[in-house]
This record gives structure tokens, C-alpha cells and sequence, in this order.
């Protein structure tokens, strides 16, 4: 489209490339207003345990059945930017906390609404994004200060609450028990204890969990192996499958020759000639399992391969062995054994093995996986995740992500609050109080930024069915009387009661990070006044005829006639 300018001359100035579609001031805001409150939407329904579960088909049938926010972001295939900018604040809440990404889509939607309606009264939407900043920060100042419960790091009962919370919501939810006590454990196993600025401080480095899923059995069965699952067979046929007290060598060096770079060529004439040959290369490889032989080991975990005459060698000296194994394995292998790892064979001595009580290979249903086990004190650790399906044991793996994420953030960030939408109830209405310091519109977005947390609890509401008036009177009363900030909207029950007395427990940080996402996306679309849509390239992406101004309300009006605006970013 053109941008003329025909004073005098009558030539137009062209400033955007031929194709390019711009919408402006009000359509703009609109549209992008639209698009979000309807990602929103989209969310909404699945927030809480009450909430429901979305089945995902894909292009090419695939169906995926998730209540995770940002797993149904992900999936659906969204055009319009704006709507791209909502599914990005799902996609940072997951990867910087673990958890609260329905949370975050919902708030933002409700900061959006709210703002529409500051928009139609003629309210700068500046002024808006500005009076929502100033509100977040307060917010966030209210919950640490007023509301956060500082916790211990270590208090397993507290761990186990916080982590059935977030698993309270998914279909795992009635085997949350079961499930929590392994991520606490785990989570707990490989917490680091770090001096940083002189200070104490604990990390948990979530690289150092495997987590293997295999359908079959029921999510009872899901296992803490203190050690390393390798979904592996063992090398050779004639190898033992078991081995107590193992002494593990790890390897990321081949039990091969070498092939030399350059093509040699060898002349054999002669039968002994061959012979000579192959024995030569025969007593590299028995050279290589004697040293394993002579260091102690009776397992070998290698990266890369192992060749047939060795794997018989060192089946011959009943050690176990498993090849081609992932780098990251290996790495966490040398966690979980404390075996250091050998890139030189020659250089394999007893101080370098790491052990474990068992080393052995099972069944697990048609897969044969070897398992590394009873490490002492591993710093790394495997789960092995089972049920009914595969369409279960993928979203119990997912479960059981989010709920190590929130133990972790509660054990490196040790502050927790009550769920259920209480401390939103509580933190908006210490909000619209403080609004009132505001001057003149500011205000006003201050009062929007208050109504819009208690879009967390209301929709709890509605999602458990419940009447959103009565139970919206009876949080506002309950919350602020008697400055207690435990009652929210109990979904199990159907009413209002007091959340701590049912072990609803969410990590400090998630909620923060809630706030703080929304509110910059929120603040974000807001500010577009003007949106540039850049054909790809000739023809292909361009928008259809006539989708100019208004075009960009629906989904997919022009598949790709959107690319160009990522280009622009
Ligand atoms: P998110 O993706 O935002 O984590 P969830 O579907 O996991 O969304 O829902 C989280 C919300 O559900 C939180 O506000 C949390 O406090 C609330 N919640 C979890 N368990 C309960 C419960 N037993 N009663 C009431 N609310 C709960
Ligand atoms: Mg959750």
C-alpha cells in the first residue's frame, strides 16, 4: 500500500514496498485487542483443576490431550501477530518458571479487555500501559511483602504440597501422591548448594533429571531410579544381564581400529598374509579388554561404538557392555557413578570407575533398557514415567515437568503463597486502593490492573461452575476483612473457604512471573498503533485482495501473509 502524499506534485510517495498491508490507529488496536482477548479464550476453559482438557489434532492426525497452556499454544497454529505475542508470553512463563502459563494468557486477556474499555472512553492507551507498569510493580511489591509465606528449602511436607498443586490441575491428579514424592525427592537429590556473592544459595540444574516414558502398566508404576535409565540393549548376547556392585567405565572413546583418513590400499597374496592380518587387529582389541579387564571394571558404558571381536572379548570376561550411548547421557552417567570419563583407553585406571549397585538389563514391555541403579548420593537421577497410553504417559511427563519446575523454583526461591486465587483477590484489592495516589487517568488503569487480577479466581469460578456474583462477594469480603489472605475460590468443594487448610501451596515465583509477562505483553500490543504486514515475496505470502484495513481480525485470512512481520522484528 501507498503512503501518498499528492500535495502539489499529484506523485505519490511510496515508502512501504508494493504488497506491503498496513493497518493503522483504531483498526489497528482493534484488531490486535480482538486477536488477543480471543487467545485468551482459547485458554481459559482448561485454568485450574477444575478446568478442562483440549484435544489437539494435528495436520497429519496426530492428537495431543493437554491442559498445559502452553502446550495448546504451541500446537495451535496461530497467524495474527498480536495473537503470536500472547502465545509468546505462555512460551516465556514455561521456560522461566515451569508452570503458570494458562495463568499468564488469562491475565494478559483480562489486562487487554480492560484496557478496551479505558479505550472507548478515550483514554491514551499510553497512559494505559503506563498506570499497568506502575500497578505491576506494586503488585508485585504487595505479594512478596504482604502475602508471600517465607518457607524452608528443605521442608519435604511443604515441596510435596506445591508440587501436588501443580499436578492438581492435569489428568495425573489423582496419582499426584505418588507422583510428588518422586519429583521432591528427585528435585532434593540434586540440589546444589552454591556460595555466590558470599551468600549461600541452592541451584537445581533440571539437566541433571532423565526422564524416560513408556506406555503400559498405570502411572502407579512410575519410578525414582537413583541412577541412569539408557534405552539401550546390552552389546552382545552372551554378555550377563545383571551385575551387583558394578564398577562402571565410561567411555567416549570407540572400542574400534581406527580407520585410517587416507584410503590405504593392502595387497594380500597369500592365505597367511591374511591371517597375520586379522590376528594383528585381533590383539588391538584383546589389548583394549585387558586394560578394562586390569582396571577393575565390569561394565562398559560407551559413546561410541564397540567392534563385534571386542564385544566378544569382553563377553568372554563377563563384563557388560553398551555402546553408542548420547553425550548427555554419558554426562549424566558421570554424575549418577562418579565415574570420570575416558577419552583415552591407555589411560583407564581403577580411580576412574564409578559404581552403582546394579547394572542390568530389563524389559520394559517390547524395549529392552538398561538400568544403571542405586547410585550413591547421584547427582543425577532418572524417572521412569508409565501408564495406560501413550497419549497418558505424555501428558503425565509433562505433569511431572511442571511439577520438578515448581519444586525447584520453591527450593532455589524458598517464598510460597496460597492458590486458588487467593492472593489475587487480596493483592487487587491492596491495588485499587493504592490507585486512588494515582493522578488523574493513571488511575484509572490502576483500577483496570486491580479488576483484572481477579480474573484468575473468577474464572476458577466459572470453570467449577460455580456463580461467579455470590462467589466474587464472598472472596472481596472474606479477603479483605479480616486482612487474611487465604480464601479463595475452593473448585473441589464449591466454595469460598480458606486455601492453606486445603494444602493449596504455588511457588512465589510463578506468581510474580504471571504478573510480570502479562503485564509487559499486555502493555505491548497496546502500544501498536500501526501494523505492517510485508508481502514475502512476489505474490507468494501476499495478503488477499481488500485485507487492508480489517484484514487481520480473523485466523489465517492470508496464511503467510503475515511472515513478513517476523522479518521485521
Ligand atoms: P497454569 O497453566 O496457569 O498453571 P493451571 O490449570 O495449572 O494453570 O491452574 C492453576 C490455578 O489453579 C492456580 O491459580 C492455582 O492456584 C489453582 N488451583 C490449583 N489447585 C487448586 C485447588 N485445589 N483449589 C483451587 N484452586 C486451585
Ligand atoms: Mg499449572
Amino acid at each position: 500500500m501507498s503512503a501518498g502524499n499528492n500535495q502539489g506534485q499529484g506523485v505519490p510517495i511510496l515508502i512501504l514496498k508494493e504488497g506491503t498491508a498496513e493497518t493503522k490507529d483504531r483498526d489497528a488496536k482493534r484488531n490486535n485487542i480482538t486477536a488477543a482477548k480471543l487467545v485468551a479464550e482459547v485458554v481459559r476453559t482448561s485454568l485450574g483443576p477444575r478446568g478442562m482438557d483440549k484435544m489437539l489434532v494435528d495436520s497429519i492426525g496426530d492428537i495431543t490431550i493437554t491442559n498445559d497452556g502452553a502446550t495448546i499454544l504451541k500446537e495451535i497454529d496461530v497467524q495474527h501477530p498480536a495473537a503470536k505475542m500472547m502465545v509468546e508470553v505462555a512460551k516465556s512463563v514455561d521456560n522461566e518458571v515451569g508452570d503458570g502459563t494458562t495463568s499468564s494468557v488469562v491475565l494478559a486477556g483480562a489486562l487487554i479487555q480492560k484496557a478496551e474499555e479505558l479505550i472507548d472512553k478515550e483514554v491514551h492507551a499510553t497512559v494505559i500501559a503506563d498506570g499497568y507498569q506502575k500497578a505491576s510493580e506494586k503488585a508485585l511489591e504487595i505479594l512478596k511483602k504482604d502475602i508471600a509465606i517465607k518457607s524452608n528449602p528443605e521442608d519435604k511436607t511443604l515441596l510435596n504440597k506445591v508440587a501436588i498443586t501443580s499436578m492438581a490441575s492435569k489428568l495425573v491428579a489423582n496419582d499426584a501422591q505418588i507422583l510428588s514424592n518422586i519429583v521432591v525427592d528427585t528435585v532434593l537429590s540434586i540440589a546444589e548448594n552454591l556460595k555466590e556473592d558470599g551468600a549461600n544459595k541452592i541451584k537445581v540444574d533440571i539437566d541433571n533429571i532423565k526422564v524416560e516414558k513408556k506406555a503400559g502398566a498405570s502411572i502407579h508404576d512410575t519410578q525414582l531410579i537413583r541412577g541412569i535409565i539408557l534405552d539401550k540393549e546390552v552389546v552382545h548376547a552372551t554378555m550377563p544381564k545383571k551385575i551387583d556392585g558394578a564398577k562402571i567405565a565410561l567411555l567416549n572413546c570407540p572400542l574400534e581400529i581406527e580407520k585410517t583418513e587416507m584410503s590405504a590400499e593392502i595387497r594380500i597374496n597369500q592365505p597367511q598374509q591374511m591371517h597375520r592380518f586379522l590376528d594383528e587387529e585381533n590383539k588391538m582389541l584383546k589389548s583394549m579388554v585387558d586394560k578394562i579387564k586390569s582396571s577393575g571394571a565390569n561394565v562398559v558404558l560407551c559413546q561410541k561404538g564397540i567392534d563385534d571381536m571386542a564385544q566378544h572379548y569382553l563377553a568372554k570376561e563377563a563384563i557388560i557392555a553398551v555402546r553408542r550411548i548420547k553425550e548427555s547421557d554419558i554426562t549424566k552417567l558421570s554424575k549418577a557413578t562418579g565415574a570420570k570419563i575416558i577419552t583415552n583407553i591407555d589411560e583407564l585406571s581403577s580411580t576412574d570407575l564409578g559404581s552403582a549397585d546394579l547394572v542390568e538389563e530389563r524389559k520394559v514391555e517390547t524395549d529392552k533398557w538398561v538400568f544403571v541403579e542405586g547410585c550413591k548420593n547421584p547427582n543425577a537421577l532418572s524417572i521412569l514415567i508409565r501408564g495406560g497410553s501413550q497419549k497418558i504417559v505424555d501428558e503425565a511427563e509433562r505433569s511431572v515437568h511442571d511439577a520438578i519446575m515448581n519444586v525447584k523454583d520453591v527450593v532455589e526461591y524458598p517464598y510460597v503463597i496460597v492458590g486458588g486465587g487467593a492472593p489475587e483477590i487480596a493483592v487487587s484489592q491492596q491495588v485499587r486502593a493504592w490507585s486512588s495516589s494515582l493522578s488523574g487517568r493513571e488511575q484509572l488503569a490502576g483500577e483496570k490492573f486491580a479488576d483484572a487480577l481477579e480474573s484468575i479466581p473468577l474464572v476458577l469460578t466459572e470453570n467449577a461452575g460455580m456463580d461467579i456474583i455470590d462467589t466474587q462477594v464472598q472472596l472481596r469480603a472474606k479477603s479483605g476483612s479480616s486482612g487474611k489472605v487465604r480464601f479463595g475460590v475452593d473448585v473441589l468443594e464449591g466454595r469460598v473457604a480458606d486455601l492453606a487448610s486445603k494444602d493449596v501451596y504455588e511457588p512465589l515465583l510463578v506468581k510474580e512471573q504471571i504478573i510480570k509477562s502479562a503485564t509487559e505483553t499486555a502493555s505491548l500490543i497496546l502500544r501498536i498503533d500501526n501494523v505492517i504486514a510485508a508481502s514475502k515475496s512476489k505474490g507468494a505470502g501476499a495478503p488477499p485482495p481488500g485485507a487492508g484495513a480489517g484484514g487481520y481480525g480473523g485466523y489465517g485470512g492470508g496464511a503467510g501473509g503475515y511472515g513478513g512481520y517476523e522479518d521485521m522484528e
